[in-house]
């Protein structure tokens, strides 16, 4: 039988000292103090964050560890195990949009947000290593800046990491820096899961109030687990994709009057006012296009209170079908799936899985699969079977356990 890649978490001890380490060695002195934030999965909500809509994301025990000492100056030295282990030097006052580039600017830009926000800070040294899966969809990025926004926090008495509402600032610091020094667009939920999450809990955050509500997240508890497949997929072509499908949705609430599609009440009725005709004209957006886009946004929503209820109610092995239908939708109407994602889905189906999806963004990146407990090693043996099969990269795996926030 075929051999399964599985991605295992780091024990929060271990990785804190392979950061510690790092920085000894890099910088010769012990850090001041080790933080830590999880990358994260999405258990239904994809493609809403950016209309106004709900998510429910959790935690991934795969963590972003941060080995920091503040420093008198105003020098920034980073140094990443994953990026070469060479150390880049950065002067605060240089960053701005357009300034840094690469990996450094998911961090500096942290900082350089704070800042912005009225906070002041100093200089830093700080040495990366993580266990979260590179690139996957399953918000590296977002572990990185919740560690370092954590760690900075700390180390320069901000307070903000005390309750949520002050991680609520770190959350719209952690966005600014990957949106406007980065130069990564992105709605929001990687960083509040990073920095919101509960462990044993899936976050319902309703990206219009950011508000959030905790829903107990316990699947081992019914006999299931969350199969996370990581497809490796080379992301060809996407750049354009996710600023499209932004571009419609905003187009549509334009024409349809309303500030994001979180506002639709009556889906058929939004349906019938895009695909009127001449209505999206000035958009120059094809209207069946834009139907089929905003019907996978509004029932994208309305799968988010499905999944909260039937977790509310114990129903827990019905999230199954919800997890499929959201797939179809992303593939069919959304047209962000790709061949890796659908031979995953399939294939865990196929296997026993309860349902499953793509999450993130799409075009490559991760599928999650609701299995029993007792079919998770089966289930990822047939999708790492039906890869070889399809001459496809070999998938790594995870069972997701809803972790904590950063720390
Ligand atoms: P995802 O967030 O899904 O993993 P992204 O493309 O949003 O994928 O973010 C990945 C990028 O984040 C990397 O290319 C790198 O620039 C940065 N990054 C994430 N983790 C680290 C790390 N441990 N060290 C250095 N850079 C990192
Ligand atoms: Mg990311």
């Amino acid at each position: 039988s075929i051999d399964v890649d599985w991605l295992d978490a780091w024990d929060v001890e271990d990785g804190s000292a392979q950061a510690r380490a790092l920085f000894t060695e890099v910088f010769d002195a012990a850090p001041d103090g080790v933080w830590s934030a999880p990358g994260r999965g999405n258990l239904i909500g994809e493609h809403t964050d950016y209309n106004g809509g709900l998510v429910l994301p959790f935690a991934l025990p795969h963590r972003t560890y941060a080995a920091i000492t503040r420093r008198a100056d105003r020098t920034v030295r980073l140094v990443s195990a994953q990026e070469a282990g060479t150390v880049v030097t950065v002067d605060l006052d240089t960053v701005a949009p357009g300034t840094v580039t690469g990996w450094v600017a998911y961090v500096v830009g942290v900082a350089w947000a704070l800042e912005q926000a009225g906070a002041t800070l100093g200089g830093f040294d700080v040495a990366i290593t993580s266990c979260v899966p590179y690139g996957a969809g399953l918000s590296s990025s977002a572990a990185l800046e919740g560690s370092v926004a954590i760690g900075l926090d700390a180390l320069f008495d901000l307070g903000h990491g005390a309750d949520d509402a002050g991680r609520q600032h770190l959350v719209a610091a952690c966005i600014r820096a990957e949106n406007e020094i980065a130069g990564a667009p992105t709605g929001g939920m990687d960083q509040a899961a990073a920095l919101r999450s509960q462990e044993g809990h899936a976050l319902l955050l309703d990206c219009r109030s950011l508000e959030v509500r905790q829903i107990p997240f316990d699947l081992a508890s019914d006999g299931l687990a969350l199969l996370v497949v990581d497809t490796r997929a080379p992301h060809a072509l996407v750049d354009g994709q996710y600023a499209a499908r932004r571009d419609t949705c905003e187009a549509a609430a334009a024409v349809l009057g309303v500030e994001t599609l979180r506002e639709v009440t009556d889906l058929d009725a939004a349906l019938a006012t895009l695909t009127a005709p001449g209505a999206l004209d000035a958009s120059g957006q094809d209207p069946e296009m834009t139907a089929r886009r905003v019907k996978h946004v509004v029932t994208e929503i309305a799968r988010v209170g499905e999944v909260v209820s039937l977790l509310d109610s114990g129903r827990t092995s019905e999230v199954g079908a919800v997890l499929s239908a959201a797939h179809a939708s992303l593939r069919d109407d959304y047209e962000v799936s790709c061949h890796e994602l659908d031979v995953a889905v399939d294939a865990a189906v196929q296997a026993g899985a309860l349902g499953g999806r793509m999450i993130g963004g799409g075009f490559g990146g991760s599928a999650i699969a609701l299995v029993r407990v007792e079919d998770a090693e089966q289930v990822a043996g047939e999708i790492a079977a039906a890869f070889e099969s399809e001459g496809l990269r070999a998938p790594g795996f995870l069972v997701a356990v809803a972790g904590g926030p950063a720390a």
